[in-house]
């Protein structure tokens, strides 16, 4: 495994049947809470982003994505813009809503701080099905911004969220798989 690998596997915490019967919720508390290991995950992410062009903004996915979104922004020198679950925030804002397995989600963004052009990474802490990451490049996207990549700690094989960004010309990196 990678260096990086290895830091997110050594700092996880496993629930069995969290928040439902049959699903085993991965949290990495222990990650954020560790200071050597999250300054040197970030770092070693930071590391891997192909950022010649530059990053102007990194967009955190709620909640757990801020915490990312920030300490990589800060890093890159870049912005960061929370996506948040709907009625958060204040208007003006957009919105885009998507098919869960059960019913539908909707997120969004304030409105004005995207410029078209702009060069944005994604963040979060999980990708399982890909359908949230897949709607927050579709919300940014329709600013014109440009994803230039995105990352996740971890990523749950078996719901192909790979096949679902690759359907919709989405890179990303997972630290752990
Ligand atoms: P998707 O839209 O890819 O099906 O689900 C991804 C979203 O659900 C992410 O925002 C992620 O935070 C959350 N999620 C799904 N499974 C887990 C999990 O096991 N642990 C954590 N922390 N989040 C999860």
């Amino acid at each position: 495994a990678s260096e990086l690998e290895q830091i997110v596997r050594d700092h996880v915490h496993e629930t069995p049947n969290f928040p439902s019967e049959g699903v085993l919720f991965r949290d990495f508390t222990p990650l954020f809470a560790d200071g050597p290991a999250f300054k040197r995950a970030v770092d070693l992410m930071c590391e891997q982003i192909d950022a010649e062009g530059g990053v102007d903004v990194v967009a955190g996915i709620e909640a757990r994505g801020f915490l990312l979104c920030s300490a990589i922004g800060y890093r890159l020198g870049a912005g960061v813009l929370p996506i948040r679950k709907a009625g958060k925030l204040p208007s003006p804002t957009v919105t885009e809503t998507y098919s869960l397995e059960y019913g539908e989600a909707t997120i969004e963004i304030r409105d004005g701080f995207l410029r078209p052009g702009d060069r944005v990474l994604i963040v979060d802490d999980v990708l399982a099905t890909g359908g949230t990451m897949v709607a927050a490049a579709s919300l940014l996207r329709r600013f014109g911004a440009e994803i230039i990549d995105s990352w996740v700690l971890f990523e749950l094989l078996d719901l192909h969220g790979a096949k679902a960004l690759a359907d919709n010309e989405i890179p990303y990196k997972s630290a752990w798989a």
